[in-house]
């Protein structure tokens, strides 16, 4: 699954000065689990499930039959598996050769579970249990659910499933453990004019006569049940055939080339997988579905042979979509694909081990973005970003290990968080850089052949890179990065000793909120260069290291090429040294050193000066990537006055007049030869210029809103959303309904989810509370409702927080139920006044259960040291800035 994690870049900015600082995406188990497990026994096992089905799209209810051969291990009165909101009818258990017995069936509906119940001890063996049952579609994506959309022809409705986590229970009475692998055939009733979807290819179809077609699947490979997967709808498919496989997407009608992009990434993926992974993908077809609407949590799903994205994510509108949106769809893709093999074919064993899946794919769509799109330049940005967007995180109380315990549906979907994606994705780096790439690869190759069609644990995947690198102390090193959480400080000195440089290493630990915290021992992985081009020189940090540079004259680079997952703090001579040759070292180190430098100081380890020094010394010609962050620290700054009306207009002047330059430089519109960092900064710069109140900019938006109003196509895709975002942020009444009738009047499903979502962003509080009343509304449709009290949220997180708690029966209809207890706190997390600590406080007491209360700790704990470390940091900015003249 591709979680919705927004704040990556943000994240990792937030050190160089935002309040942001705790704005995390993610959900942080911070409690010992209860001692409850929801593993079903263990006594049977499914080994096949025929299933039929008949949706009835128009009433939300399908039918449902499904005969599972299963294996029954050990003598026992009763069978257990898992079942919510099914309505049972009749139930059989059938032994080969023998009658037919009909079990006494009780359902549990907290634990998700149904239990049969026999008058007489099943010997075991083999048998055959039938169970006839209805169930329900939804309108949020779990289970069976409908997603209504409009088009030319007027509104439409499609159908799809979404099951991991624990969501394949709500269409079939299943094992619906990762563990408990079967195959699967699936027989649909359907309209015949509909198109339908399954993991595998169509087998057979018959038309009933009646305007309805039965269609048969071919049997799925074994597999997890939440890898299980059925669309329905009006749709059309495009398909291209490589490396023996039919490689497809699918989208509503009239849509399907607007694929074509993924259609091609789809097949140079595959290549480049059937090459890495040393196995050829196993199943005959590969389609990706592209669905109308979205989700607050995921925006694709790894569904075996038939991969769920939603439309922002998979389709590209030629007059709308730019190089971000292209490069989106790209990784989405890749992020997918990789799961074809890491998470379908080799599964976790539990949700404890959910990091391998998601930090293997994050990882995974990284490498290959910037091996297939080398011009997309991701390099820099990738090695610097991924680790320090987890840190942001990783670095409070409220953290996890990578490899963390899962007892509970609610904690197992919690888990799908920025640890679990983004520090599983940067350790991954890190731990392939230590041994090698052939080695990792290797290493990776044999744990796939070795597990295939099974399942398997963190340490399974260590023993095979173990192997392939012998003498590196490796599963040590891993073990130390996954099985404890925080982020480790490297502290580095240097001395000129006899004509060479002695660099001393020292490992703490880096944290936020626990600045009296005993560090935890990491061993730690160390890259250290002197100079720009000397070579880097690699030591395992075990306690304390040394290592010894030739030459004195350059100063040495600690974690040169970024891929530790560590902080640095240079001694102050050593940092001086750097600084002042800044502008010489390789755009990766820049970034790394302008990232822990701030983060170092937002938490009181390094003046604020040396973190606001380096950004003022970024030269206009610098790379656009450090640019970018250039524009995040001074928005930072910005933020950090919020309330302070006047000083904030001093800071305002003042980082407007930073960035000018560099703006004009590269003005409103696309040059020739711009590459997409250029462009992707441009926009940036706008926003952040918006943002800051240049006048000049805001009036140029303005001016470009009115002729996109008299004429869409004179805005280009590379500003529409950019200038559209800066008009709904600053829209008045009259501006706000002109936004709000071209979402009514919008027939394109992606641009209307988009219209309705500027609709949130009004920094006038009126107008908020009026996208607040609409989300409850039929108006945005099922899926955007949650979406808009989300983006009011980050201006007015008093506003939206009271609204959602106000109105908590209609808002949880828009939210899934086992999101719920992140949805709530989350709602609060950009909030400035203690206030709100208590108001999430008292929610949580009252409605998330005492198991499913990390996020809502996490939120409390992220504004609370936020409010903390503005006050300790706003003297010194404040300083600095007054030494600046401001
Ligand atoms: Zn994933």
């Amino acid at each position: 699954m591709r979680r919705i994690l927004t704040t990556a870049i943000a994240l990792a900015l937030a050190g160089a000065g935002s309040a942001a600082l705790a704005q995390t995406a993610a959900a942080v188990p911070a409690t010992a689990p209860a001692a409850v497990t929801t593993q079903l026994p263990r006594d049977v096992r499914p080994t096949n499930y025929d299933i039929e089905v008949e949706p009835h799209a128009d009433r939300l209810a399908f039918d449902g039959k499904v005969r599972i051969n299963v294996d029954v291990l050990a003598p026992t009165r009763s069978i257990t598996l898992n079942a919510a909101d099914l309505e049972f009818g009749a139930v059989r258990l059938e032994r080969a050769n023998g009658k037919a017995l009909a079990p006494k069936t009780s359902v549990d509906a907290a634990a998700q579970t149904a239990t049969f119940s026999f008058d007489q001890t099943l010997p075991a063996g083999s048998y055959l249990l039938t169970i006839e049952y209805k169930g329900k579609i939804g309108t949020q994506a779990n289970g069976l659910f409908a997603l209504d959309y409009p088009t030319e022809a007027g509104k439409q409705r499609a159908l799809y499933t979404q099951f991991e986590n624990s969501d394949a229970r709500r269409f079939i009475p299943s094992w619906d453990e990762p563990a408990h692998k079967a195959t699967f055939r699936l027989a649909v009733t359907a309209p015949s004019a509909q198109m339908v979807v399954s993991n595998m290819p169509v087998a057979s179809t018959r038309g009933l006569g009646d305007g309805r077609t039965l269609t048969l699947f071919k049997p799925s490979p074994k597999m997890s049940t939440y890898l299980l997967f059925l669309s329905v709808g009006d749709f059309d498919r495009a398909t291209l055939e490589d490396s023996g496989v039919e490689i497809g997407v699918i989208a509503q009608k009239g849509k399907v080339e607007q694929a074509r992009f993924a259609l091609e990434a789809s097949r140079d993926v595959l290549r480049e997988f059937n090459d890495y992974f040393g196995v050829a993908y196993p199943l005959p077809k590969l389609d990706n579905i592209a669905a109308p609407g979205r989700s607050q949590f995921f925006s694709a799903m790894e569904n075996w042979g038939a991969i769920f994205t939603f439309e922002s994510s998979l389709l590209l509108d030629p007059a709308t979509s730019n190089v971000s949106d292209q490069q989106r769809v790209f990784t989405t893709a890749a992020h997918e694909i990789a799961h074809q093999w890491f998470g379908n074919l080799v599964t976790m064993a539990w949700w404890d081990d959910l990091w391998l899946n998601e930090g293997f794919a994050t990882w995974m769509e990284g490498r290959t973005t910037r091996k297939l799109h080398p011009e997309w330049d991701a390099d820099s940005v990738d090695a610097a970003f991924t680790s320090r967007g987890a840190m942001g995180q990783d670095a409070f109380a409220t953290t996890h290990p990578v490899v963390q315990h899962v007892a509970t549906v609610e904690q197992a979907s919690q888990a799908f968080d920025g640890i679990t994606y983004g520090k599983g994705a940067a350790v991954i780096s890190m731990l392939e850089d230590y041994v090698g790439e052939d080695a990792w690869r290797n290493g990776v190759r044999s744990y796939i052949g070795k597990h295939a069609y099974g399942n398997a644990v963190t340490d399974d995947l260590w023993a095979e890179i173990e192997q392939a690198a012998p003498g590196k102390q490796f599963a040590a090193v891993a073990h130390d990065f996954t099985l404890q959480p925080g982020v480790p400080l490297i502290r580095a000195s240097s001395a000129c000793v006899d004509g060479s440089t002695r660099v001393q290493l020292e490992q703490g630990e880096y944290t936020v909120d626990r600045p009296d915290k005993t560090p935890l021992r990491w061993r730690v992985p160390v890259n250290v260069r002197g100079g720009v081009d000397g070579k880097a020189v690699r030591v395992l940090v075990d306690g304390k290291a040394s290592v010894t540079l030739p030459g004195c004259s350059a100063p040495a680079l600690v974690n040169a090429g970024q891929k530790g997952y560590f902080r640095t703090l240079y001694a102050p001579a050593q940092f001086k040294a750097l600084a002042a040759g800044f502008a010489r070292l390789p755009v990766v180190d820049q970034m790394g050193l302008m990232l822990d430098t701030g983060a170092l100081a937002a938490v009181g380890l390094q003046p604020e000066s040396d973190s606001l020094d380096l950004a003022m010394q970024v030269p206009a010609s610098a790379a656009p990537e450090l640019w970018q962050m250039v524009a995040g620290s001074l928005g930072g700054l910005d933020d950090l006055f919020k309330g302070d009306a006047k000083r904030q207009a001093a800071i305002r002047a003042f980082a407007i007049k930073r960035l000018a330059p560099k703006f004009a430089q590269l003005g409103w519109d696309n040059r020739a030869g711009d590459s997409a960092a250029t462009r992707q900064l441009r926009s940036s710069l706008i926003s952040t210029l918006g943002e800051l109140g240049d006048a000049a900019v805001l009036a140029e938006a303005r001016r470009r809103f009115d002729a996109f109003l008299a004429d869409p196509a004179s805005l280009s895709p590379d500003l529409r959303r950019t200038v559209l975002g800066m008009v709904a942020r600053n829209a008045d009444a009259a501006t706000w309904e002109r936004l709000h009738a071209l979402a009514r009047q919008e027939k394109s499903s992606m641009l209307r989810d988009q219209y309705y979502g500027l609709l949130a962003r009004a920094k006038d509080k009126s107008l908020a509370q009026r996208a607040l009343d609409m989300a409850l509304t039929d108006e945005p449709g099922a899926t955007n409702g949650a979406a808009m009290i989300s983006a009011v949220s980050w201006e007015h997180p008093d506003l939206a927080f009271d609204f959602a708690v106000a109105h908590r029966e209609q808002v949880d209809g828009l939210v899934d139920s086992t999101s719920r207890a992140r949805f709530y706190p989350g709602l609060g997390s950009s909030a400035r006044e203690l206030s709100m600590v208590a108001k999430i406080n008292a929610f949580a007491d009252a409605h998330i259960a005492p198991t499913s209360r990390r996020d809502a700790e996490r939120v409390v704990n992220g504004i609370q040291t936020r409010i903390k470390l503005r006050q300790q940091r706003l003297p010194q900015v404040d300083a600095w800035l007054k030494q600046k003249g401001v």
